[in-house]
């Protein structure tokens, strides 16, 4: 029997042919590493190889890292192993990746979203014999609105709550959402102030080229009663801290495809619940993982068993493959800190 071409170990999924890792959760000596988010970009590898757009968020939270960067697209021979990384449309600069070995080639998504946003880099399909997907929103509950009529629901309650002299305090993930969400939004309505983790990752993106709104960095020493009807946007734990206190009686909102589900919203002390997600939906995985044209498929991160049990319904050969992903960012909300 022939090895397969990529394997799932203990510290990640593992390609023995090239010698290296795929966003492995131990530190091993070479990770490939399809996007920033801290359960995918963990600290502790020898050298990592990401696309040129993850790159600077990457080194932003690991700091002094051996880092070697990728076109999205160009193909790269590691080993007996072709990679080669394509936009998973999850995140800027965040990858899918290509591994092509003896004409066998298999797909890892890290995670995706199928619809544009304006923002990042948008998904790409890429054939393969075996796919191992995410499955964060692997429910038939979890479908998604497009993502203008979510905007107009922000904006919204962005200007009525401006109209009455109150500001609007914004729960979002500082890599990924927090910047879709003011790429998105009506920058007409009032000043976006930002909280510190969120400044800092504008501030990486912006250098790159990524077009943000003029946004103003909340310092202890920034008097915010010179922005009424500001728009603050902040981390989700942010939103219940003494940090938040200095914006009197604001309302509050949270953005994540979490916000789908009953007593979410209730849970983070949120007045407002926006149904936005950087994960596909139950239709858009379906669709992605027939845009593979794949018949063996892995499904890792969410709900997978059910996700899964429903692929072997439907004709494919689908296992649940046990990983570490989910963590600080969309995945994980439901349980702690994240959007
Ligand atoms: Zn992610
Ligand atoms: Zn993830």
């Amino acid at each position: 029997m022939t090895e397969p071409v990529l394997t799932f170990t203990e510290r990640g999924i593992y390609c023995p042919a090239g010698d290296f890792y795929i966003d492995p959760w131990r530190p091993v000596s070479r990770a490939l590493i399809t996007h920033g988010h801290s359960d995918h970009a963990r600290p502790g590898h020898g050298a990592y190889l990401a696309t040129e757009a993850a790159a600077p968020v990457i080194r932003h939270r690991l700091g002094e890292i051996t880092l070697d960067t990728i076109r999205f697209g160009e193909r790269r021979q590691i080993g007996r192993a072709t990679v080669s990384f394509h936009p998973a449309g999850h995140i800027p600069g965040s990858a899918q990746i290509r591994v092509e070995v003896g004409g066998e080639v298999w797909v890892a998504s890290g995670d995706y979203k199928l619809a544009p946003d304006g923002l990042c880099e948008t998904f790409e399909p890429v054939r393969c014999h075996a796919f191992i997907t995410e499955c964060t929103f692997g429910l038939p509950v979890f479908t998604w609105r497009p993502q203008h009529e979510i905007a107009a629901e922000i904006n919204h309650w962005w200007a009525t709550t401006a109209a009455e002299g109150r500001h609007c305090l914004l729960g979002a993930y500082s890599l990924g959402k927090a910047q879709r969400l003011m790429a998105l939004l009506d920058p007409e309505i009032g000043p976006i102030l930002t909280h510190g983790a969120v400044e800092n990752t504008n501030a990486v993106l912006r250098a790159q080229g990524y077009a943000l709104p003029d946004t103003h960095h909340v310092t202890p020493d920034l008097d915010v009663k010179a922005y009424p009807g500001a728009l603050v946007i902040a981390p989700p734990s942010a939103l219940g801290s003494t940090w938040a206190r200095r914006f009197g009686r604001a309302s509050t909102g949270m953005a994540s495809g979490w916000m789908r589900m009953r007593g979410v919203r209730r849970r983070r002390g949120a007045d407002r619940g926006f149904v936005l997600s950087d994960h596909a939906d139950w239709p858009e995985l379906h669709e992605a993982i027939r845009q593979t044209g794949a018949e063996r498929i892995f499904a890792t991160h969410g709900y997978t068993e059910i996700f899964a049990r429903w692929l072997n319904t439907q004709g494919y050969q689908a296992e649940v493959v046990p990983t570490e992903f989910g963590g600080e960012e969309d995945a994980a909300d439901s349980a702690e800190d994240a959007a």
